[in-house]
Order: C-alpha cells, then sequence, then structure tokens
C-alpha cells in the first residue's frame, strides 16, 4: 500500500506529526517503530506486580512555559498537579538539588539570609574562577565555588557522562541553577507542569487513534525501508547519523541502564528521584515511580524502584554527548539532509539534541506548519 507519508518513530515528535498530518490534513500517514510499543522514550507501564505506573526508559516530568505546547497537550491530558523536587545524597546526608540556601546553609554548617549566602558564594568563587570558562568544570567552579562543586557536581558528572568533566562543553551547566531562597521546585520557571493524569501510553494511544493512521510495531526502518511506499514525504525521528549510514564517523551518546527491584512496604525513600553524587556509589539515581501520581494513593505494601547506572549503547541512544567533533560532523550530516527533497529528519535523536517534551513538541507543530506552508506553494 502506498502512504501520503511514512513516519519513522513512534515517539513524541513522529506521533504529534502523524496526528496533525491525519486530522488537518486528512493524508494517510503509516507510522513505524522498531521497538515493540508506541511512545519512545515518554512510554509508561503499569507494573503487574504492584499497580504502580512506571517510565519505562527513565522518570519523566513534563514542564512547559509554552502557552502552544500546553494548549494542545490539553488536548490530550490532564496533568496531576504533581511538582518536581531533587534530593542528592553525599556523604551519607542528604541535600536539596539544585543547590539552594538549604544546600549551602546544610553544606557549610551556617545559618546564612539569602544576601549572607550571596556574599559568601561570591567569596567562594573568586578564589578558584576563571574569567573565559572552557569547559564544564571551570564554568561550574565560576558559578557555585570549588568544594560545592567537589561535593555535589563533580563525581556525579563523572557518574553520568563516564567522562571528565573537564572534556565537558561549559554550556552543559547552564542546566543546574544555584539559588539564594528555600525554593525547591526544581521547574521553577514552568508555567506548568505534572505528570499525565492517565500515564504517558494513553496520550500516544490518543495522538495515533485515526483511521488515516497505521503503526506498525517491530518494523526498522533499515531493514525495510525498500518496501515502504510513500508519495510526498518520509519523516525521520531516528539516529541522523544512522540515516546516512555513518558516512562522517558516528554521533557519540550517552544512555542509561535502569535496575528495576521491588521494595515490601509503601514508601522506600520518600521521594520519586534521588541523586547520589558520591564516586563510590556506582549508581547515579534511584527512582520510584508511586511518587509521581500522589493523587493516585497506591496502598499495596509494595513499591517499585530502579537504579540508574551510566552506560554506552550504541543501540540505545538517548543523550547527545556533544564534544566539538561531534558538532563538526553534526553539520556535515545536516548539509546533507537539507540537499534530499522528500526528507525530513528531526526529534530527539535526528537533530541530535537534548529536547525536554515541550521543545519536541514544539518541534513537532513547527515541522507540520512546514508542510502546510510545502502544500500551499506546490
Ligand atoms: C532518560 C530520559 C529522561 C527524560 N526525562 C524528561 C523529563 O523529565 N522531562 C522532559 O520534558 N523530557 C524528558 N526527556 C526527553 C524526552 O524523552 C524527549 O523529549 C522525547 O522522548 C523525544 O521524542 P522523540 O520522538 O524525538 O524521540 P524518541 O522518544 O527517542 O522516539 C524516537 C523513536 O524512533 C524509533 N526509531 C529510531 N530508529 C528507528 C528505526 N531505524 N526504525 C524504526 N524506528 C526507529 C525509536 O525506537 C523511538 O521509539 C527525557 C529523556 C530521557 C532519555
Amino acid at each position: 500500500m502506498k502512504y501520503d507519508y511514512i513516519i519513522v518513530g513512534a515517539g513524541l515528535f513522529g506521533s504529534v506529526v502523524a496526528e496533525r498530518i491525519a486530522n488537518i490534513l486528512n493524508k494517510s500517514v503509516l507510522v513505524i517503530d522498531k521497538r515493540n510499543h508506541v511512545g519512545g522514550n515518554c512510554y509508561s507501564h503499569v507494573d503487574p506486580d504492584t499497580g504502580i505506573e512506571y517510565h519505562v526508559y527513565g522518570t519523566h516530568i513534563f514542564h512547559t512555559s509554552s502557552r502552544r505546547v500546553m494548549d494542545y497537550v490539553n488536548r490530550f491530558t490532564e496533568l496531576n498537579g504533581y511538582h518536581h523536587q531533587v534530593l542528592t545524597v553525599h556523604n551519607d546526608k542528604v541535600y536539596q538539588m539544585p543547590i539552594n540556601l538549604e544546600t549551602i546553609n546544610s553544606f557549610y554548617g551556617t545559618h546564612f539570609y539569602p544576601q549572607d549566602a550571596y556574599e559568601f558564594i561570591q567569596q567562594e568563587k573568586a578564589r578558584d574562577a576563571v574569567a573565559s570558562p572552557v569547559n564544564f568544570e571551570e564554568k561550574a567552579i565560576s558559578q557555585i565555588g570549588r568544594p560545592l562543586y567537589e561535593a555535589f557536581i563533580k563525581s556525579y558528572t563523572a557518574k553520568q557522562w563516564q567522562i571528565d568533566p573537564k572534556e565537558l562543553p561549559p554550556q552543559t551547566f547552564s542546566r543546574l541553577p544555584i539559588r539564594f531562597n528555600y525554593n525547591e521546585d526544581y521547574f521553577i520557571d514552568a508555567r506548568w507542569q505534572g505528570i499525565p493524569i492517565n500515564g504517558y501510553t494513553d496520550i500516544f494511544n490518543k495522538l495515533l487513534d485515526s483511521e488515516k493512521i497505521t503503526v506498525q510495531l517491530k518494523c526498522d526502518y533499515f531493514e525495510n525501508h525498500e518496501q515502504l511506499f510513500y508519495n510526498k514525504k518520509l519523516i525521520y525521528s531516528g539516529p541522523i547519523d544512522q540515516f546516512f549510514g555513518y558516512k562522517f564517523g558516528r554521533l557519540s551518546w550517552r544512555t542509561i541502564k535502569l535496575e528495576t527491584h521491588c521494595h515490601l512496604g509503601n514508601d522506600f525513600q520518600g521521594t520519586s528521584v534521588m541523586n547520589y553524587a558520591d564516586s563510590d556509589v556506582t549508581y547515579t539515581r534511584i527512582h520510584e515511580p508511586r511518587h509521581l501520581h500522589p493523587e493516585r494513593n497506591y496502598q499495596n505494601n509494595k513499591s517499585i524502584i530502579f537504579y540508574e547506572y551510566p552506560e554506552y549503547n550504541p543501540q540505545d541512544p538517548f543523550y547527545p554527548v556533544n564534544t566539538s567533533k561531534d558538532k563538526k560532523k553534526l553539520t556535515q550530516y545536516k548539509e546533507l539532509a537539507l540537499k534530499k527533497q522528500d526528507l525530513i529528519i528531526s526529534g530527539r535523536l535526528g537533530s541530535y539534541a537534548y529536547y525536554d517534551m515541550d521543545k519536541t513538541i514544539l518541534a513537532a507543530l513547527d515541522c507540520f506548519d512546514k508542510l502546510c506552508e510545502e502544500m500551499k506553494r506546490s
């Protein structure tokens, strides 16, 4: 059968574009995914043993300040009002993350007021800061000083990325702000945040529920592309380097591995995500998904927990590492992609960018707008 569009990847990017094409353009779409489920990395599943819904590829908290994204999401789900907080263990003590006034006071054993803490941190920074940081470590020290960096950031980052933080670009640190108040809301700037009330997979089932959309799972594009026919466009949301046969070399990615445990008792750690900052603990985080849905009030005397370990698995890329070599290769791949008329490469893997879910939805809505403009012109 010939479809108007073929979309590779039933993740958030592919599913939003498919929904728009089917419902607005009334065109047929074949969505393929090599996994055995829709939803990409946002996929959620109910554990049959505990009845707890969890995010199979790692905890996902929806957060956005984009009215456009929220208006779109509201059509498929309500959010449950969950607000994300992160804690971290260092030398067997628990601290709040990102670093705030509580973290500073507990770590230094002080009772600073905001202005005192601010001035103290300026002095800490001045001791070791460099004027123009060229890597993650220098940037972090220039923003929080060496002692806080070495306690909370250095070993955690080295574990997470499996490389020396000096090898990471300075921009990676901008994701970790410092606060001089007691606000512990992780997504402090987000106008909306929460977990979809019926889980993420429910959204995907709704997005793809159209007679114009055919979903084929366990279908790898590279094993089947000769049999896939379309007359308008191929929309590909897999890794861009793989699409071009790694012509300019492989882009580097990091992945995580989750080890599942069942805890007897209603609550293992009292929060959804606990970070482990020290190098002698091999895992980076423990996730306890029951806390993501407080409104469900699970009462089963069991909790499912996940130990997170860093991993490099080229078969399952998660986060772009983005070294300077990667940036060069990416430019070459993007130039190639632009030369292909009937092809769009996007999404998290296609763009080789760390997109949160709201950015992925925006990218998908923008992609659809471009398709419409092209149709008007042709
Ligand atoms: C561990 C983790 C935690 C995250 N936490 C958050 C969070 O808390 N909040 C937030 O906003 N965002 C979070 N994100 C980001 C979020 O997961 C992404 O924004 C979103 O999943 C991107 O959607 P996508 O469709 O671009 O990519 P994906 O979800 O990766 O989907 C791509 C799909 O393409 C398929 N595919 C690839 N190659 C092929 C092929 N050759 N043939 C067929 N199918 C193929 C894959 O199987 C996959 O299903 C997190 C990401 C990760 C990895």
